[in-house]
């Protein structure tokens, strides 16, 4: 009866995504039909309309590739990986973008190996959709500290702390509900797919806040011992 009930309760959440992304879709599409209409027996484009044509086009793509994230089949490509290293690459993927906002990661990593059983690049999107919050909730610049480090025995912790913005208690009940966003040109996607990400994981995803301080992220992971991992002692 309890898992009807649940089962029940997963097909309405997904029914409700579906019909958010068909009508997150819809909009942008309205948007073009329009613009389009307008040129039909135009001569020329209007650079004005061709830029909100692309933009709306590239929002489009956006939350169809956020989504198509959600429907990957799970476990497919799980490998034992030092999360180090997959933490490590995203910072250096995004280094170059947070410098042109001044921001500056302080990354303090653990000495020792960290392995993780992972979709590695599954985890990559999470960091990256983390991360990108961060420096979305900083537009004047600042420091993001990254902490990485183990919980004897068997836990891995992921820690990011901005000095952004914060999140109300309010926008704090919102959050991991598809489609909210604070942001012009945000989907409100990225914390939900993160936090399902992390659960296929079967780790826990956390956040705290204070509004004017900033926000902190803490992600924790089931960790592998060495010897748990015969492949890596060869
Ligand atoms: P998006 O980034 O597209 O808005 P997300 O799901 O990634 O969607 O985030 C949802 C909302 O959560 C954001 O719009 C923002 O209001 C809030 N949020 C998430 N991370 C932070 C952060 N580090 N600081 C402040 N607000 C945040
Ligand atoms: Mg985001």
């Amino acid at each position: 009866m309890e898992e009807l009930l649940r089962r029940s309760e997963k097909l309405t959440t997904v029914g409700q995504l579906a019909a958010g992304v068909a009508h997150e879709i819809r909009n942008p599409l309205t948007t073009l039909r329009g613009f389009l209409q307008m040129q039909q027996h135009s001569k020329t484009m209007n650079p004005l309309h061709t830029d909100i044509m692309l933009s709306e086009l590239d929002r489009i793509n956006l939350i169809v590739s956020e989504f198509l994230i959600l429907a990957k089949p799970q476990a497919v490509n799980f490998q034992t990986k030092d999360v180090r290293y997959t933490l490590g690459d995203v910072v250096s993927l995004l280094d170059s973008e947070a410098h042109l906002h001044n921001i500056e990661f302080s990354v303090h990593f653990s000495a020792e190996t960290i392995l993780v059983h992972c979709e590695e690049n599954q985890l990559k999107q999470v960091f990256i959709n983390i991360l990108k919050n961060a420096m979305e909730a900083m537009p004047s610049g600042g420091q993001i500290t990254l902490m990485l480090y183990s919980e004897e025995p068997h836990l891995a912790v992921i820690r990011v702390i901005d000095e952004g913005e914060g999140i109300s208690k309010e926008r704090m009940q919102k959050l991991g509900e598809p489609f909210y966003t604070n942001k012009e040109k945000g989907t409100g996607l990225g914390l939900m797919i993160s936090q399902r990400i992390i659960e296929t994981h079967k780790g826990c995803f956390q956040i705290e806040s204070e509004v004017g301080k900033g926000t902190v992220v803490t992600i924790t992971l089931p960790r592998l011992q060495e010897e748990e991992v015969p492949q890596l002692m060869e």
